[in-house]
């Protein structure tokens, strides 16, 4: 594990493999080292749920941005809550821009939450992208009016779907790593 490593923290019950697919994209996206650190338990430590379950992502990250060490170099913690945040645009998840912690919550990225049938290619093919987005913001990226790139901001699950998993080549030239 080197000083420049992206770790990846589940904080509920999510499945390995979906955690070492997460860290597999990162890794090739971004050339850096992942890690994976065991579950931290953070939904007890943050206040209860409010607009119908959907948990205020501005306070998750707050809670790990406190709790973090100072060497730490990213953070993404993954989750199956549902998450809001009051201020940003970024439906499945939220990042400190410029700063070490993301989140992105997996609970809207599975066809069963829009009474589909599962499908895990679709499924993992977004956590591939809004984990490389959160990421790619604590690189400093801002949203990009590009439809078709990975910054683009998802304000439902058809943009997540409609953009790519790449840098558009104005996001590519801003990306410093
Ligand atoms: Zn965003
Ligand atoms: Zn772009």
């Amino acid at each position: 594990m080197t000083d420049r490593t992206i770790t990846i923290i589940p904080i509920d019950e999510i499945n390995f493999p979906i955690l070492e697919y997460i860290g597999k994209c990162l890794e090739t996206t971004f050339d850096l080292e992942t890690t994976i650190m065991t579950r931290q338990e953070i939904a007890s430590h943050i206040p209860e749920p409010v607009y119908g379950g959907r948990y205020n992502s501005t306070n998750i990250l707050k809670f790990m941005a406190d709790r973090i060490p100072g060497s730490a170099f990213k953070l993404l913690a993954v989750t199956t809550l549902d998450l809001y945040s009051p201020i940003f645009s970024c439906f499945f998840g939220e990042a400190q821009l410029g700063g070490t912690c993301a989140l992105v919550s997996l609970h809207r990225l599975k066809q069963e939450f829009y009474d589909l049938p599962p499908d895990q290619e679709t499924f993992l093919a977004r956590c591939e992208k809004e984990a490389i987005h959160e990421i790619a913001h604590t690189f400093g990226l801002l949203h990009c009016s590009n439809k078709h790139c990975i910054m683009y901001p998802s304000n439902n699950i058809i943009d997540t779907d409609v953009k790519s998993n790449t840098f558009c080549p104005d996001c590519t030239c801003l990306l410093k790593i």
